[in-house]
């Protein structure tokens, strides 16, 4: 505590990520990192930046980026917002969209930085709570608010919430922003990008961190009707000119053109995914049916807490969230290669016999 501190920030509740520990060998399932490196066109468009316009700023609004993007999503790029990861980009979304004088709804079991942004940037929250089998059901969000936002799939649970579920809501709220968070689409989702040309309303915020496998590049997006996308810049513009560096930029258009690296290794945790959980399943875990690059699972007899424990002296380093009491006895792992997962379920019937 300092007196040199606005009240703000003694306040403050920051969020905390998963750990990147500094030690090597280990197997690292615990940030939902893609286990496959980008492609060789990414590296080579990074290395292009190499050299002497490093001394020139990056374009503040990444035209050719947005312009890859859309092309990619089939949108104009009036459509697309880019910022420095999906946490800025969800970060500017709840200051430009979300803050209004009634609460907003997201899950009780969510992307723990929701609440954070709402500390930070003062905004009230409500919320809903999942349903038993830890699904979002849409009738619990009918009611007046100052918007709503979820992943989808959700985060931790790796659920997906249907797209026709997605625009009933939509259709049953027009008042105010619904923001979809779809970090972990493309392993199983179907995005709700679809929609936006019919509901001004919708923003859909995606990452490259994930499916395009550049955590390390800080890129991310959103989708949606000119007039949000506007509210976005402002912010953006009020904040920081440049979010994206010459790198991030150079590499990230690269990675979106590439679609068949990008359909090739999601295609791989797709099917590494599947594996892993009939794996476990032998062993006597329960997982929740995942459209992400991770898994929710918990064993019939052994505590969540202890199985991390376990898990991390044998180098292994899966997330456990001790709260809410709910999920407490559950495992979020990242779907790795074959030969990490393989690693994984070895160590795990070490542990359990
Ligand atoms: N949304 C969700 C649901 C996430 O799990 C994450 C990753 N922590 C993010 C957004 C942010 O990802 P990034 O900032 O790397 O784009």
């Amino acid at each position: 505590m300092s007196r040199f501190w606005s009240n703000i920030v003694h306040e403050l509740t920051p969020y905390v990520p998963g750990e990147q520990p500094k030690l090597a060998n280990l197997v690292k399932l615990n940030t939902n990192e893609n286990p496959y490196g980008p492609g060789p066109r990414v590296l080579a468009a990074l290395q292009a930046e190499v050299g002497d316009t490093l001394r020139l700023y990056p374009d503040p609004n990444s035209d050719r980026l947005k312009q890859a993007i859309a092309d990619t999503c089939g949108l104009t790029p009036a459509q697309v917002f880019v910022g420095n990861g999906s946490d800025e980009v969800l970060a500017h979304a709840f200051q430009a969209l979300l803050k209004h004088d009634q609460a907003i709804l997201f899950p009780d079991i969510t992307y723990s930085f929701y609440p954070v942004y709402c500390g930070l940037y003062g905004i009230d929250f409500e919320t809903v709570a999942l349903t038993d089998d830890f699904q979002i059901n849409v009738d619990d969000y009918l009611k007046p608010n100052g918007g709503i936002i979820f992943p989808n799939p959700n985060a931790p649970t790796g659920s997906e919430l249907a797209l026709g579920e997605i625009e009933r809501l939509l259709k049953a709220n027009t008042a105010s922003a619904v923001v979809v968070d779809e970090a972990y689409i493309d392993f199983g989702g179907e995005s709700a990008a679809s929609l936006i040309n019919r509901h001004p309303n919708l923003l859909v915020v995606h990452t490259l961190s994930k499916s395009r496998s550049l955590a390390g590049l800080r890129v991310g997006y959103a989708l949606g009707h000119p007039d949000l996308i506007e509210a976005l810049a402002r912010v953006k513009d009020s904040f920081n000119s440049y979010p994206l560096d010459r790198f991030a930029q150079a590499g990230a258009v690269a990675a979106m053109q590439d679609q068949a690296h990008f359909e090739e290794t999601r295609r791989k945790v797709i099917d590494s995914r599947d594996r892993l959980v009939a794996a476990l399943d032998t062993l006597g875990f329960d997982t929740l049916p995942s459209s992400a690059n991770f898994i929710f699972t918990r064993h019939k007899t052994y505590d969540g807490a202890e199985l991390t424990a376990k898990l991390r002296e044998r180098s292994i380093i899966v997330r456990h969230f001790k709260k809410p009491a709910r999920i407490a006895p559950y495992l979020r792992i990242t779907i790795g290669t074959n030969e990490q997962c393989d690693i994984l379920v070895s160590a795990l019937r070490e542990i359990l016999s």
